[in-house]
């Protein structure tokens, strides 16, 4: 054990053992997300792809989950966002939202076909992000489209405070986080053709995710992708 920890010794978030913020058995409990689904209805989709039946013009074009939303994983992001804000654990969740993508051969053909492709974190009301003092889906993209070889940009703007969608139904959230964004016309990293992965840390209901899309795509953005690194 190092000086620092000695000082500001670390234990597992779930069993409290000393030695690190996750031990290896805790470790082996997280599970990787295989499966796929339609990020508008929520139903199996194989090909992590949008029911054609499902998309519309400004829904988004598929979806990708590293991890499965329970247990340990919840802990870990929960954290990671609220108190104690615990923004050491970016290595460990930025390292298994980065295996969960490259086990999925879809998301490789995305990038392979894409000419221009940038990573847009879905961003916090700024009051949430100060009292936060950082926004987790940012760090998230940020670390990802670096390991990855992208850019990450900030395209939208949250312009609206929206209450949390936590306790809401599906239709709650989608009225509650309607308009709650704006497209940053000044980000000079988006031109025709680009491509946007919309990076966030969570899939529950999509809604966020969905008026995000909307919003670049009314914008003149063709293809958008949610990647998140759980999925409820
Ligand atoms: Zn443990
Ligand atoms: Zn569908």
């Amino acid at each position: 054990m190092d000086f620092l920890n000695l000082l500001f010794p670390k234990y597992c978030i779930n069993c409290k053992k000393l030695g690190d913020y996750i031990c290896a058995n805790c470790f082996s409990f997280i599970a990787f997300d295989t499966g796929g689904i339609c990020a508008v209805c929520g139903k199996d989709s194989i090909d992590k792809l949008t029911h054609p039946g499902c998309k519309t013009k400004y829904s988004i074009d598929g979806i990708f989950s590293s991890i499965l939303y329970k247990g340990v994983s919840k802990k870990l992001i929960y954290n990671f966002k609220y108190k104690p804000y615990l923004k050491n654990l970016r290595k460990i969740l930025s390292d298994l939202f980065y295996e969960g993508l490259i086990q999925k051969q879809e998301f490789y053909d995305i990038i392979k076909k894409s000419k221009k492709l940038i990573f847009v974190p879905i961003p916090l009301y700024s009051a949430r992000e100060r009292a936060r003092g950082y926004n987790q889906a940012e760090i998230l993209a940020e670390d990802l489209s670096k390991r990855l070889g992208f850019k990450t940009s900030n395209l939208l703007k949250r312009v609206r405070k929206t209450n949390s969608q936590i306790t809401l139904s599906k239709k709650e959230r989608k009225e509650n986080i309607k308009e709650a964004f704006e497209f940053n016309s000044s980000s000079k990293s988006y031109g025709k053709d680009t491509c946007v992965l919309l990076v966030d840390d969570v899939f529950t209901t999509g809604s966020t995710l969905m008026e995000a899309a909307k919003t670049l795509k009314m914008n003149s953005i063709k293809s958008v992708w949610a990647l998140t690194l759980a999925r409820d």
